[in-house]
């Protein structure tokens, strides 16, 4: 079976560069993809996949399946294809749905003989508001046995963790007032955000090492002669866990209300983008994964036992079902993502050489779990006691 699944990525590989170039040469913003999206749609269709386009009713996401009618667990795929402003394909995610896809249409090849089903779906504007979150609300993810997705990356490196988080805006309202005048009248609402910012710094010193809480003010007053009566700030609160977060998003809050209340203001709350909760790897499916990478050639792969310190949207992907997001590599020397440099990266001969060896292990672990239905148990068990 390695022997042919080697020759069956090889077999498309001509394909696969011209997908991923393709996307690569007209990148699209999230929730624009487009192109991107249709390019995918093209070439699952053609290798036999029913395809919904619209997913959910959003225009560039997809859920594309090959099911070979044959009992068997439902392998999931994740692509992303959406780009950054300026640098284009600085993330990778040309490449990164190249590899689902591809690794979609390979399994799918030796499904018939085994059993089971085979999903891609495509899931838009990762950069910005995750889609995967909406799907995993949805119920999407309710029916798949596992799910994968690989990150181009400066090395290849087991999936990890990432933190949960949450994007909270923080409205004061005051009362303007001529500052010098009759300042008496005024409620300083700039007043209250300056307030929340110290409040939330002495907050730093009690929270657990790896959250994270950042601000911004966005609006602080018109002119330095008028009482502010209108202040905004803007946070991004991050933790190791959901639980964690929902504590630490309640202390956020109460920096915000004793704020207000010195100041004098009214406090508006609300939630600015779209919530991520963090990573939980499947250690078992991550073991499977990697033993395959380095089946097909990669002799080393970093360890992953720090947090990524940023937030996926996989996060809420890997609490409705055993999940893995590991990173790939593409680059010879050490390259920071979001960068055109890295762009760039995407289109060499060495990232098709990596790219080959990465969908293999992604092809054989969903194999593994097909054909070891004790090793597809073990996972579940797994995640079963990590959800609890
Ligand atoms: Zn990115
Ligand atoms: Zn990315």
């Amino acid at each position: 079976m390695f022997e042919k699944i080697v020759g069956e990525i090889e077999s498309i590989g001509l394909e696969l560069m011209t997908l991923n170039e393709s996307i690569y040469a007209e990148p699209e913003l999230g929730e624009k993809e487009f192109k991107s999206c249709c390019a995918h749609i093209r070439f699952l269709q053609e290798h036999g996949f029913q395809v919904e386009s619209e997913y959910l009713g959003i225009p560039t996401a997809f859920k594309a399946t090959l099911n070979s009618h044959k009992p068997g667990p439902t392998i999931a795929y994740l692509a992303e294809y959406d780009a950054l402003p300026e640098i284009g394909h600085g993330c990778g995610h040309n490449l990164l749905g190249t590899v689902s896809s591809g690794a979609g249409v390979v399994l799918g090849r030796v499904l018939s003989e085994v059993g089971g089903r085979v999903v891609v779906f495509g899931t838009p504007a990762e950069e910005t508001n995750g889609f995967k979150v909406d799907m995993a609300d949805h119920g999407t993810f309710d029916e798949i046995d596992i799910a994968m997705i690989a990150h181009p990356g400066a090395c290849h490196r087991c999936s990890g963790g990432s933190l949960a988080m949450e994007a909270l805006e923080f409205k004061f309202l005051g009362q303007s007032a001529h500052a010098a005048e009759n300042p008496e009248d005024g409620i300083n609402a700039l007043d209250a955000v300056i307030n929340m910012f110290n409040n939330v710094n002495a907050l730093r010193e009690h929270v657990r090492p790896e959250a994270r809480f950042h601000g911004i003010i966005k609006e602080g007053g018109v002119a330095a002669n008028i009482v502010p009566d209108l202040a905004v700030a803007h946070f991004y609160v991050r933790a190791g866990s959901k639980q964690y977060l929902q504590e630490l998003v309640q202390k956020i809050k109460n920096c915000a209300e004793g704020a207000s209340l010195a100041a004098g203001t009214q406090l508006q709350v609300q939630k600015y983008e779209k919530s991520y909760d963090n990573m939980v790897t499947n250690s078992m499916l991550s073991e499977t994964y990697c033993r395959n990478l380095l089946s097909m050639g990669v002799k080393t792969i970093e360890d992953s036992s720090v947090n990524e310190l940023g937030s996926i949207d996989t996060g809420n992907v890997s609490h409705k079902c055993p999940t893995i997001h590991p990173y790939f590599c593409i680059t010879e020397k050490h390259m920071s993502k979001h960068t055109r440099a890295f762009a760039e990266a995407t289109v060499t001969p060495f990232a098709y050489g990596e790219m080959k060896k990465t969908i293999g292990a992604l092809v054989l672990t969903g194999l593994d779990t097909v054909m070891n239905p004790d090793l597809l148990k073990k996972i579940k068990a797994e995640f079963d006691v990590t959800e609890k």
